[in-house]
């Protein structure tokens, strides 16, 4: 019975060494690959160019697409606005909103620490144009403090852009909640869901706009959405001009391939999110069981038991994570959330606003488990990982020096 339930729902092909990123990126499934091959090698057709078969059958394809992904998040289709992905998402949602409401006295951004730099990085380049920013603290498992955000909206607040499920830590905000509080102050929410959508069940209705990566959830890299209710549809202003496709809000030809490839993605996960769910949970949990059995010391980073279920981020005191990553990297592709800036090594800011200092940060790795991890990987991986820290851990290094 549990082996079944732990059963990958397709297959992938296997490579080595073990694809352990999925908060990075995840593979394109096989039956999306298969959706799309008949647009990447069959005829021309602009989807704009509807006055002819070829450009009517592209449309078609992205309509299709387009009600397979607000389907997905509860939207309806004319709320879907594509984009090549989840930054250029969050950049439409955050500066387009930004711009409108901020003629009206709106002018502050209330956000939180441990966003995703597709949201901080916007937020600060608005900040030197005029725009007020305010960030919200999180608590040591990685929840944002809800009094402390209530305490930052008030009647300027514009919008509040606060992630539905954490890159890094895979901690879920609840985004209800915040929404009320953004909501009851008259500002719009925005919430990055990159990693939320196709992963935990995830509805719009509460929320006025929402940034998906096709790439986060088996579809093809270079696609993604803005959800925009109607009512943001009203005020958001465009940042990319041009031929006036999306309803003006977005210009530049639709990638028929791409948008049918993120539209399967969706429909599949649609079907699939329950039973992945479960399956990764357990894999998550044993992989913990197998780092207990091990011996070595660990402390898990961020909340677990509000956590999207492919995603386990681990301290291991005294291991230098980077050091920890070279001595696995044939064995897994693993990964920490720091930073490599031109010439240093920046320790992950989100791990940072959690409070427990550097150390920890520069210590921690995140291990992603997604569509194609079997069982036997997680194993595998584990057990590789266990082995690695024991031999890292100053503990472990005196403990083979008197061996010997
Ligand atoms: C991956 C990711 C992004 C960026 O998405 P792209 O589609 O690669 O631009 C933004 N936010 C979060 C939370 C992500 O995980």
């Amino acid at each position: 019975m549990l082996e079944e339930s732990l059963e990958t729902p397709v297959a992938f092909e296997a490579r080595e060494p073990i694809y352990l990123d999925f908060q990075a990126t995840t593979p394109l499934d096989p039956r999306v690959l298969a959706e799309m091959l008949p647009y990447l090698s069959g005829p021309a057709g602009n989807p704009h160019s509807t006055s002819h078969f070829h450009g009517i059958a592209a449309s078609k394809a992205v309509e299709a697409a387009r009600s397979d992904v607000a389907e997905l998040i509860g939207a309806t289709p004319d709320e879907i606005i594509f984009t090549s992905g989840a930054t250029e998402a969050n950049n439409l949602i955050i500066q387009g909103v930004l711009n409108s409401v901020r003629v009206s006295g709106r002018r502050r951004i209330v956000t939180c620490t441990t966003e995703h730099k597709a949201v901080l990085e916007v937020v600060a380049h608005l900040s030197g144009r005029g725009a007020e920013i305010r960030s919200a603290p999180v608590f040591p498992n990685g929840m944002v403090d809800l009094d402390q955000l209530n305490g930052l909206v008030d009647d300027t607040t514009g919008l509040v852009s606060i992630m539905t499920v954490n890159n890094e830590i895979g901690v879920l905000q609840p985004v209800e909640e915040i929404s009320r509080i953004a909501r009851a102050a008259g500002s719009f929410f925005h919430t990055d869901a990159a990693q939320a959508v196709g992963k935990v069940p995830f509805n719009v209705s509460e929320i006025d706009a929402a940034s998906i990566s096709s790439h986060k959830l088996y579809g093809p890299m270079g696609i993604g959405a803005a959800y925009l209710a109607r009512n943001v549809r009203r005020v958001v202003e465009p940042v990319v001009f041009g031929g006036g496709q999306e309803r003006g809000i977005r210009s530049g030809t639709l990638p028929v391939a791409l948008c049918v490839g993120f539209g399967a993605a969706c429909r599949i996960a649609a079907k699939e999110l329950d039973y992945e769910a479960a399956r990764l949970l357990a894999l998550r949990n044993q992989f913990l069981e197998i780092l207990q059995e091990s011996g070595v010391h660990f402390e898990v980073n961020g909340a677990l038991d509000r956590r999207v279920a492919g995603n386990l981020n681990i301290h291991f005191p005294h291991v230098d994570a980077e050091a920890l990553l070279m001595r696995v990297r044939n064995d897994m592709s693993i990964s920490t959330g720091s930073a490599c800036t031109a010439d240093s090594i920046q320790p992950s800011h989100v791990l940072l606003a959690l409070g427990f200092g550097e150390a920890r940060a520069e210590e921690s790795v995140r291990i992603g488990m997604g569509r194609s991890t079997t069982e036997a990987e997680v194993h595998t991986a584990a057990q590789k990982l266990a082995k690695a820290v024991a031999s890292l851990t100053k503990v472990g290094y005196k403990t083979s020096l008197m061996e010997r």
